[in-house]
């Protein structure tokens, strides 16, 4: 069985005979070190270039594939997993970011690959539109989102991944290639393919009418959470919760919480619904009740870094899953205090997507950066394995091949697109090569 490293560093050029005497057609820094948000994974990549047009792209890939160098490109490095780390070029794709054109007909938006979450807000409210869904933060880049299968909360909901109708990319032939519905085979490849497909220069999204949003947060005991189970997810668009294993636990996500309320056993419970607000007079901003354009409601903070790992149920088994981990916690790990967050998105057709054919239940624990939670997040993945439980590709996981192989059926779909499009590897690293090579 092939097992991937998910706690190391990259040295520089480590395996690559780096002829001193090339550097890359674009600007670059050399041996710069680069670390991911949360601080557990970094690299020293021989070459990091930031591209601002599509052409330094198309020379530096090209420029790789000529001197047998690999490339891995970076969105905003929120990803907890070694998915950027390299020893050769690092891209950084933040230069080539901004909305490019919007359909409002359609409900279509295009995008240049490294735009932030955050910067299709204003532009696309603008035109009566808005993106059906949002996570917990907007600051990933569109391409980082839907590579790792990113999502948000609501039963009804899809992922990035399956908003995304077309993509133009450079491949590992260094050829630019687009991507549509007519070629749906490798479009459903490219929904999640953490970055092995090669560099999204731009993507389009479907995208929905503008909406509002109505917040609701209550602070239920477990037996509440429980009682109202199935109707919370029916009957809201968004249902998401954080249970509180602890009285420090809230603190740890920086959670408001009513005061004096002890929170052992309860949940931070959020419920956001669709509303028609007259902007000039409806607008709050009360905590707990806001009501304002939904994407001004969907993101929050995570100031504090964590260490975090989140596992995907089939949805008929979501609470009797997060039962068992609430009783692993109780029984076997009482020092872990980071709330667990339960989620729910709609299943969809992405090869590699987490939520291929079947709606989910989403887990997630994390650790706290400096301390040993390796046993503990171990005992939540043996716990989940009973559910056959599939990971989040950015987030700390231990899938291995053999288990990949059999957690997705459209694995191999996946393989030959990723053989066609990269047959060299230019964009793999260690990570991705042990799970997808
Ligand atoms: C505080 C915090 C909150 C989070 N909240 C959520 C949440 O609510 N829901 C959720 O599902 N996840 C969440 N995540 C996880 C996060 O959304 C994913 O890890 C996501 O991939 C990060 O996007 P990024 O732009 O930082 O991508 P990176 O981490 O930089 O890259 C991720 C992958 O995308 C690839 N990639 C990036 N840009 C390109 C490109 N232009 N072309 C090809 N490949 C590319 C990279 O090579 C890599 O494989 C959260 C993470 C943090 C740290």
């Amino acid at each position: 069985m092939t097992t991937t490293d998910i706690s190391g560093t990259v040295p520089a050029t480590a395996g690559h005979n780096l002829n001193a005497l090339a550097v890359p057609p674009v600007p670059f820094d050399t041996h710069h070190l680069w670390t991911n948000w949360a601080g557990n994974q970094s690299a020293t990549p021989a070459f990091t270039v930031r591209p601002r047009t599509e052409q330094e792209v198309v020379d530096t890939v090209r420029f790789a594939i000529k001197e047998g160098l690999p490339v891995r490109a970076v969105g905003a490095g929120h990803s907890f997993t070694p998915l950027v780390q390299t020893g050769g070029i690092l891209m950084d794709l933040s230069g080539l970011s901004g909305i490019t054109g919007t359909d409002p007909a359609l409900r279509r938006v295009r995008a240049k690959g490294g735009t932030p979450i955050s910067a299709f807000g204003d532009p696309l409210w603008e035109q009566g539109l808005a993106l059906s869904n949002q996570g917990d933060i907007d600051k990933q880049s569109i391409s980082g989102a839907i590579s790792t299968g990113t999502h948000g909360s609501g039963i009804e909901l899809g992922s990035f991944s399956s908003s995304l109708r077309w993509v133009r990319l450079v491949n590992g032939h260094g050829e630019i290639v687009e991507i549509g519905e007519d070629r749906l085979h490798e479009l459903r490849a490219a929904q999640v393919a953490l970055g092995t497909l090669g560099i999204f220069l731009e993507v389009e999204l479907q995208v929905v009418d503008s909406y509002h949003l109505q917040e609701r947060i209550t602070y239920p005991t477990w037996e509440e959470t429980s009682a109202t189970w199935d109707a919370d997810i029916a009957d809201n668009r968004h249902y998401s919760f954080l249970w509180c294993p602890g009285e420090d636990s809230a603190e740890l996500y920086e959670l408001p919480t009513p005061a004096g309320e002890r929170m052992t056993g309860r949940s931070y419970t959020k419920r956001y619904n669709s509303v028609k607000l007259n902007e000039a007079t409806d607008i709050s901003l009360e905590e707990g009740s806001r009501r304002d354009r939904s994407y001004r409601i969907y993101p929050g903070g995570f100031m504090i870094p964590f260490h975090e790992m989140e596992y995907y149920v089939p949805v008929e088994h979501g609470k009797e899953a997060v039962e068992r981990v609430q009783d692993l916690i109780r029984t076997t790990h009482p020092d872990q205090k980071y709330p667990m967050e339960v989620r729910w998105v709609k299943q969809d057709e992405g090869y590699l997507s987490p939520f291929a054919k079947r709606d989910t239940t989403v887990i997630s624990v994390s650790g706290a950066p400096g301390t040993n939670y390796w046993p503990y997040l171990r005992d939540v993945d043996a716990v989940l394995q009973d559910f056959d439980a599939r990971a989040h590709w950015g987030k700390i996981h231990f899938m291995t091949r053999a288990r990949l192989e059999k957690l997705y059926p459209e694995l191999d779909s996946f393989l030959q697109v990723r053989r066609e499009f990269d047959p060299n590897g230019v964009f793999l690293n260690d990570h991705t090569r042990a799970l997808l090579g």
